[in-house]
């Protein structure tokens, strides 16, 4: 069982998002790889510590989390890519990316660690990695009911294919970047009220590899990539619903000249059925039945997402009565059981009748009629 988010950042469950946000940075300060070179074990807290802090940041991962822990986040879909373990799966890379991300805005993280260098171990990932793609997926209730596997076609950047994604052109060599002297980045000094701010940004030049290459594919421009369409398979978990949405690592644009992918995004929708209502996992929909039948009682074929069933509906029935069949509904999301059906009856009066229909009323009305006698025609409303 992984460990509790807030146990690990020493926070307790109300905390805002400046204590979080504080309590990761003295943490990831602490176990920093660059501070603790070779150590596995301050890796390893570095990277539960950026775990944890990328949920709690997030307020629908926290939420998740909140509600269902850490099985949450798998149920939410983060663990698409294949992860195993508890969580979403957290690699080095990660927690360096959420540890960047958290900190941009503290300034000069880099100057802290590496004395303003870039470290070398991730050089040129950073700046070159593609971005994520989202899109939108309806599915209907028929796919939530059972999960389903969808191909869908998207566009996305893919390696050019003239280049194979170098970027360069046939049998060019790559050169230092003459911007930034192969530093990869460009330091820019300011004066402020505060006194000197010595801005980092990576150059823009060589995207932040330090080198380019000295003849352009014709095909890309030098990038190395192109849109493409793909077809590429979706698992709808059973279960899922509006709003739910999965990301399914390292199917997004790929990166420059070869750069790492970023991830796709998938966000449900659901489609509207033509008879069935969801709400949370249980199905409603509404019987309609006659006079005689609420008085007789009858035995229907019901329509379920997962076909027809009989089902007796017993003499006497009330208009408006709802008769719930168990384990109908939509299986919980990444959870044992599923919802309900739920069945609302409604008596519809006939309106056109035949003059022998009119006689056999005539007949019944006389009879019920007796029945108010007793007890009166009115009562309060409930
Ligand atoms: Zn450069
Ligand atoms: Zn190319």
């Amino acid at each position: 069982m992984p460990r509790d988010y807030y146990d690990i950042l020493g926070v307790d469950k109300n905390a805002t998002e400046n204590e979080i946000k504080k309590s990761y940075r003295k943490i990831a300060m602490k176990y920093h790889p660059d501070k603790n070179p070779g150590n596995k074990q301050a890796e390893e807290k570095f990277k539960e510590a950026s775990e944890a802090y990328s949920v709690l940041l997030d307020s629908q991962k926290r939420q998740q989390y909140d509600q269902f822990g850490h099985s949450g986040l798998k149920g939410g879909g983060f663990n698409a890519g294949g992860f195993g373990g508890g969580g979403f799966g957290f690699d080095l890379s990660d927690a360096l990316r959420t540890f960047m991300d958290g900190f941009g805005n503290f300034g000069g993280f880099e100057d802290v660690f590496s004395g303003g260098g870039r470290s070398s171990s991730r050089s040129g990932s950073r700046y070159t990695a593609g971005s994520d793609l989202k899109m939108r997926l309806a599915v209907t209730l028929e796919e939530a009911s059972t999960g389903k596997t969808k191909k869908i076609k998207i566009k996305r950047l893919e390696p050019c294919d003239e280049c194979s994604g170098s970027g360069g052109k046939k049998g060019s060599s790559t050169i230092t970047c003459p911007v930034c002297r192969g530093a990869g980045e460009v330091r820019e000094v300011s004066r402020s009220i505060f006194g000197q701010v010595v801005n980092v940004r990576p150059c823009s030049n060589c995207y932040g590899e330090g080198k380019i290459i000295e003849n352009r594919c014709p095909k890309c421009g030098g990038d190395g990539r192109i849109k493409k369409q793909k077809e590429i398979s979706v698992e709808i978990p059973a279960g899922i619903s509006a709003g739910h949405y999965l990301t399914m690592r390292n199917e997004g644009n790929i990166g420059i000249r070869n750069g790492a992918r970023g991830n796709l995004i998938v966000v449900f929708d659901e489609k509207e059925h033509d008879i069935f209502i969801r709400n949370d996992d249980d199905i409603f929909l509404d019987l309609h039945i006659t006079p005689a039948e609420a008085v007789l009682g009858i035995e229907v074929e019901v329509p379920t997402l997962s076909g027809k069933v009989k089902l007796v509906i017993p003499a006497g029935v009330q208009a408006g009565k709802m008769l719930r069949m168990k384990k109908r509904g939509i299986p919980h999301l990444h959870q044992h059981g599923k919802g309900d059906q739920i069945i609302r009856v409604k008596v519809d009066i006939p309106i056109n009748i035949s003059g022998k229909e009119k006689k056999l009323y005539k007949e019944l009305q006389e009879k019920e009629g007796q029945v108010f006698k007793k007890s009166g025609r009115f009562s309060k409303i409930q």
